[in-house]
């Protein structure tokens, strides 16, 4: 195998070690898997997803960073600063192997300006969440968190635990917008979705997250009413800008039953297309003159939001998806954009209260069947829960893996790590073929400061207070997660939010199994421990029903002294 290969990079499978150790050779094939181009959307520009987000910095950090972990003994730690390795120091035996710090900068500079001039001058990479952290799974990775945020609305507002009869209108089908038509699909629903780049529909197209790819807008719209009437669970990609979709079904009095958007707008320079401007087009005018470009997109960005309000006003269930568009459309003049409300307190923020978050695992071997036999024991563990039930056999039934076989279920606090020790030990006793990389989108209960997302309208107003997920960062590494990032501007951008992850492997032994049993209890516990610390019930709840566990001195609000 040629590992310094910069094109069809393919992460190796199978229980042959190329590293020192188990938590090595995840890093490196989670690293390699991340830039597969059956899971990144732009590999040959080292992009992962989510507008710029990426795996490494350059070609020459990416090698640097696969020689280091092939070398890297088993009390040593990596480095990673914005993407590319600057140092290895001897800690010990039970610490991380990687420490990963991206896109940081100092609060008064956080601002997308400054952070495009940095990246310029070569200084730093945009690592989004899991693009830099290494554990990006594909559109799968997010598909579970769309699914249950369409649930929860269709229990809301339509009475129903589906979607049938209802049609679903947004745009954006990249890395993780390209979830959105199949968990519509899995609902039983009809998913319109707008998209400027033909390359994106035939990618979601290919993958199995679409029904259908056109170019015409009446016929898109007449055939997805068609299977709205009719009950059929149908899903349509049409290429177009957002704006001209929008713009189409409000001319004919169309209203979506629920309306959103997943452009990467949290990136106006790269992630937005301006309208009028076809892919080739846009790119041209970025390098060419991207004040110019950032002006049209802003301006883009405040009509597609308006259309929005405007169909919100007419009955369209509509939420922001965490790209940021309402701060965008706001700063463009749009002076109401904040009427459509955040996914997160609308839907997600009851599972963060009980640890739930998009908890998910690789497996190394390469070999489904792996999968297949996981998703068995956590039936057998969780099978009384209705929603993972249903979840777990909607994977199986619609979800193609991209890259390393891999699953995401929403487990909570005392059932990640459970699962996780009983795979472990089916890893030992070989029923696995190889070690397994527990991980988790930052997007995570305890893990994320992001005030128009994760801690949008938090009860007690600590939306901006961003200690959590350094303590969450400190905690994972305490507890010897095999690797750790701390990140900058994910999700929302640069400015907008600060957030952290951790990875750790199931390869068998009794030090995997120490670490996996303190990581994914201690990670997700401080996430309940974060919204009880908040006021949420459910959160202290949470606390209670663990009363050996928890020993946790909450104090609610404490002021400090002032000495007037
Ligand atoms: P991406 O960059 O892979 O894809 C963006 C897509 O939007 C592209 O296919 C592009 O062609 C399309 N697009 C751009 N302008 C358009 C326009 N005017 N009209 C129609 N289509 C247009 O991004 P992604 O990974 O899919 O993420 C989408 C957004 O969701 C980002 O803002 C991201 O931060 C956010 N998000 C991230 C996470 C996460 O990181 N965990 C989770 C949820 C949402």
């Amino acid at each position: 195998m040629n590992w310094f290969r910069h094109d069809n990079i393919h992460a190796p499978r199978g229980a042959t070690l190329h590293c020192r150790g188990w938590g090595q050779e995840a890093a490196l094939r989670m690293l390699m898997n991340n830039l597969d181009p059956a899971v990144a959307e732009d590999p040959a520009h080292l992009i992962v997803y989510g507008g710029r987000g990426r795996a490494a910095r350059s070609w020459d950090a990416y090698d640097k960073i696969v020689e280091t972990l092939m070398k890297l003994e088993n009390d040593e730690t990596l480095l990673i600063q914005s993407g590319k390795p600057v140092a290895v120091f001897r800690t010990q035996p039970s610490a991380p192997r990687v420490l990963i710090a991206n896109s940081n900068l100092v609060g008064k500079w956080a601002s997308l300006d400054e952070f495009n001039r940095l990246e310029a001058e070569g200084l730093t990479m945009y690592g989004q969440m899991t693009a830099g952290s290494w554990v990006y799974i594909g559109s799968q990775g997010i598909i579970q968190g769309t699914f249950q945020t369409l649930v929860a609305l269709a229990t809301q507002h339509f009475q129903a635990d589906h979607l049938r009869g209802r049609l679903y209108v947004s745009a954006g089908l990249g890395g993780m917008g390209g979830a959105q038509p199949l968990a519509a699909k899995m609902l039983e629903g009809v998913a319109l979705i707008a998209d400027v780049d033909p390359r994106r529909i035939q990618r979601r197209l290919d993958s199995g997250y679409l029904d259908a790819g056109m170019t015409s807008i009446p016929e898109a719209v007449t055939r997805a009413l068609e299977a709205k009437a009719q009950g059929e669970s149908y899903t349509i990609g049409i290429q177009c800008h957002a704006n001209e979709l929008l713009a189409y079904l409000r001319e004919r009095h169309i209203v979506p039953d629920i309306l959103s958007d997943q452009t990467a707008a949290h990136d106006p320079l790269v992630g937005y297309i301006p309208d009028g401007y076809g892919v080739d087009e846009a790119a041209a005018l970025r390098a060419k003159d991207p004040t110019e470009y950032l002006c049209l997109a802003r301006a883009s960005i405040g009509r597609h939001v308006e259309q929005m309000l405007s169909l919100q006003a007419a009955g369209a269930v509509t939420f922001d998806y965490g790209n940021n568009i309402r701060r965008e459309a706001l700063d463009a003049g749009v002076d109401h954009a904040f009427d459509i409300p955040g996914y997160v307190p609308a839907t997600i923020r009851e599972l963060f209260s009980e640890g739930k978050g998009p908890f998910r695992w690789a497996a190394l071997s390469g070999d489904p069947e792996d999968i297949y036999r996981m998703d068995d024991l956590a039936l057998e563990m969780f099978g009384d829960n209705p929603l993972l039930r249903r979840w777990f056999a909607l994977a199986r039934k619609y979800i193609h893996f991209q890259g390393l076989p891999a699953r995401i279920a929403y487990m909570g606090q005392g059932e990640r790590d459970a699962f996780a020790l009983k795979v472990n030990d089916l890893v030992a006793q070989g029923v696995l073929h190889a070690p397994v990389v527990f991980g988790r989108d930052h997007h995570d209960t305890g893990s994320v400061a992001s005030p128009y997302r994760e801690t949008e309208a938090m009860q007690d107003g600590s939306d901006a207070i961003a200690d959590w997920p350094i303590l969450n960062a400190l905690l994972n590494v305490a507890s010897g997660a095999h690797w750790v990032a701390f990140h900058h501007g994910g999700g929302t951008g640069i400015g907008y939010s600060l957030h952290s992850g951790a990875q750790t492997v199931a390869d068998g032994s009794s030090d995997s199994a120490d670490r996996l049993a303190r990581v994914l209890w201690n990670d997700p516990g401080i996430g309940v421990v974060r919204h009880a610390d908040a006021g949420y019930e459910k959160a202290q709840r949470t606390l209670e029903a663990f009363p050996e566990r928890f020993n946790t001195p909450l104090l609610g609000p404490t002021h400090v002294p002032t000495n007037k």
